[in-house]
């Protein structure tokens, strides 16, 4: 970090922040311009309130010159990193497409679309049993139920499941039965559950918040790993911006800002970006052209009847079309599905 100082500034005012400063364990480098004084600040001032610094009547300004987070930092670990989920690698060369119904219906529903995204050359199987819906009147998923009819359709396709956790006092029946424990854009900064997580070795599937920075994104990614868990896998599912023609603007500059800044994998879900079927298609390819690890893609049996998200929907037939196509791109860049 580095701190510079208004010209004039009394020495008393240096002096001050300089004590201030030894006093926390940090070292100072002191370069005295004929004007002007800059402090670099040596040590991990990850801890530092930046804006502490900031609104001192002597500081010009402060200046971070590393990132805040350190465990998802890729300065520290060059390597991509390779999650495994019940035996599906995230970050290596294929790309993983996960697939299934926004919520869990029936037992019959969840296992017909699990049967069909395998055969389309899905690796997971995806379906909400607790859902975070805007309106307290809207389905609010099938809770532990859901889980025990994901199971039923892991033990028919051999398909790993994801799904949804949105409280931490559900985090063992997760841990137990759930392969990759997905936090949503709702509860991405819920840290109290994120610290939860991290007690654990679960993987875990981090949706970006709603008005999310990257950074913002990233220091939740911190929260999970501080605790121990390093397996965190990201996925971009579109922010909010003024933009009203799409539920949200899919923001694909994510991906190469991620790969440089970070080392855990990234996964584009372009459903719940569209929020509608057509755009799917188009943003599922970009997604991958641009280097993402791999999909979320929504797919229901009768997209018209489905008690959450059906005008994102795709139905299976189109969903094995997508899947075919994504087979090309994928080898341009030298990956595979
Ligand atoms: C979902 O995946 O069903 C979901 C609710 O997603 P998000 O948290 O991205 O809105
Ligand atoms: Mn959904």
């Amino acid at each position: 970090m580095v701190i510079v100082f208004k010209p004039g500034a009394p020495e008393e005012a240096k002096t001050r922040v300089k004590n201030n400063l030894k006093n926390q364990g940090f070292q100072i480098n002191e370069i005295n311009g004929v004007n002007m004084t800059i402090f670099g600040i040596i040590g991990d001032t990850s801890s530092l309130d930046i804006n502490l610094l900031r609104v001192d009547d002597f500081v010009e300004k402060v200046m971070r010159v590393q990132e805040p987070f350190k465990r998802a930092n890729r300065m520290f670990h060059p390597e991509d990193s390779i999650i495994d989920v019940d035996g599906i690698k995230f970050g290596g060369q294929k790309i993983q497409v996960i697939a299934g119904p926004c919520s869990v219906e029936s037992m019959e529903q969840v296992t017909n679309v699990a049967k069909s995204v395998r055969e389309s050359g899905a690796t997971l199987l995806r379906g909400g049993a607790f859902k975070p819906r805007t309106s307290p009147y809207s389905f609010q998923g099938l809770k532990e139920l859901g889980i025990d009819y994901l199971k039923a359709a892991k033990a028919e396709t051999g398909l790993p499941i994801v799904t949804e956790i949105m409280s931490a006092d559900k985090i063992d029946r997760f841990v137990e039965d759930v392969d990759l424990i997905q936090v949503g854009a709702r509860n991405m900064q819920n840290f109290e559950l994120l610290k939860e997580l991290g007690k654990t070795s679960k993987p875990v599937l981090l949706k970006r918040g709603l008005s999310a920075t990257i950074e913002e994104w990233i220091m939740s990614a911190e929260y999970i790993m501080a605790g121990g868990n390093e397996n965190v896998i990201l996925c971009e599912r579109g922010i909010r911006t003024f933009e009203h023609y799409t539920r949200n603007t899919l923001d694909l500059s994510a991906i190469p800002v991620i790969k440089k800044l970070s080392y855990l994998p990234i996964i584009v879900d372009p459903s719940h970006a569209a929020g509608m079927w057509w755009m799917v298609e188009p943003l599922a390819k970009a997604a991958v052209a641009a280097g993402a690890d791999g999909l979320l893609i929504e797919v229901h049996n009768d997209p018209e009847h489905a008690l959450s998200d059906g005008a994102q929907s795709l139905k299976p037939e189109r969903f094995e079309k997508l899947m075919k196509e994504l087979h090309g791109i994928a080898k341009i860049i030298g990956r595979y599905l």
